[in-house]
């Protein structure tokens, strides 16, 4: 595909996991990007440094200049924390820099004519659904101050289409896993607390991963979660991006496969694709923890179109796997 014209998107948080690929994937489609991102946990070999622009999002005249550097079609908007475990500490950073830092962004978009946005949002604000598979219908029930970040940034996004005109599509991610087939980007957080990376790291130093709780009612006993990979999620972006400039209304969708993996089937998958045991032991339950995070993600696909077309698990762990052997 080549996007006639060049549109230019303007990607905040491109040097993060999800927004490396997906500015990647956006060049390969024919895109014109700009990234935007403070590299406060991001990284900046990510990004070609020409579209880099390090700058805070808070900093709404930076986002402004930026803006009016050349037209911007639509805005991706990446850039957040999301460690559950921190923001139950210091949820005054999360609240700081997820929301104060969007309504920034917005503010921009708004004095800069930009109306189409596509919002990274997540399973977490769901909390602990009583009804698996997740459907969009169920209401939000953040159980963590990110997942209520990410909710008031959804309601700010419906208030801004009501009152501006400003539509958006908010992507409600499960467990984003694995790494651009071709090898150039993947997943690095400092410090890590997924469950993938983690098994990896596990095989490479022989420091056993601790798995958190066997005692939960599901199958194996272990928390079962929604993997969906990180070029399918990519994907889901794009499609976002067209269906806004075809003029599709506001709306949340829940990306995800409707699959659910065990921890110990995680475990197994890794142990297959690596060709050794994990080491590896049983802890306590992670406070917090849904035993059963399960998307429905059939809106997404009917609405958008959209396939995964990587999110089996065998796929999501070579991938991964391929880039911490690249990374390390
Ligand atoms: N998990 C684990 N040990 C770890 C990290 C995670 O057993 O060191 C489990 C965690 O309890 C959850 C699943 O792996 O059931 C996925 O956790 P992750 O933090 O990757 O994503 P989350 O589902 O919290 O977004």
């Amino acid at each position: 595909m080549t996007v006639s014209a060049r549109k230019r998107i303007l990607v905040t948080g491109g040097a993060g996991y999800i927004g490396s690929n997906t500015t990647l994937q956006l060049l390969d489609a024919g895109y014109d990007v700009v990234v935007v991102d403070n590299l406060s946990r991001g990284h900046r070999e990510a990004v070609d440094p020409a579209r880099l622009r390090v700058v805070n999002l808070l900093d709404t005249e930076g986002l402004v200049r930026v803006m009016s550097e050349a037209p911007v079609d639509a805005v991706i908007h990446f850039a957040a924390y999301i460690a559950v475990g921190e923001s139950m500490k210091v949820p005054e950073l999360y609240f700081h820099n997820n929301v104060a830092g969007s309504l920034s962004l917005f503010t921009a978009m708004i004095r800069t004519g930009i109306k189409k946005l596509v919002f990274s949002s997540t399973a977490a604000v769901y909390g602990m659904p009583e009804r698996v598979p997740i459907l969009e219908t169920e209401p939000y029930a953040p159980v963590n101050a990110y997942g209520e970040s990410k909710v008031m940034v959804e309601k700010m996004l419906q208030w801004f289409d009501q009152i501006h005109g400003l539509r958006s599509i908010c992507l409600r991610y499960f467990n984003a896993a694995g790494a651009d087939p071709a090898g150039r980007v993947g997943e690095s957080h400092e410090p890590e607390t997924h469950l993938i990376p983690l098994l990896f790291r596990a095989v490479r130093t022989g420091v056993p991963v601790t798995l958190f709780g066997d005692d939960y009612a599901t199958p194996d006993g272990t928390c079962i979660r929604d993997y969906v990979h990180v070029t399918d999620l990519a994907s889901a972006h794009i499609l976002a991006v067209e269906a806004l400039s075809a003029g599709r209304p506001s709306a949340g969708y829940n990306a995800g496969t409707g699959r659910g993996f065990s921890v110990k089937e995680v475990l197994q998958a890794v142990e297959e694709v690596v060709g050794c045991a994990v080491p590896h032991s049983i802890g306590p339950r992670r406070e917090g923890d849904p035993p059963l995070l399960v998307a429905n993600s059939d809106r997404l696909q009917q609405d958008l179109a959209w396939v995964p077309r990587y999110s089996d698990i065998t796929t999501i762990v070579k991938t991964g796997w391929a880039w911490e052997l690249r990374k390390n």
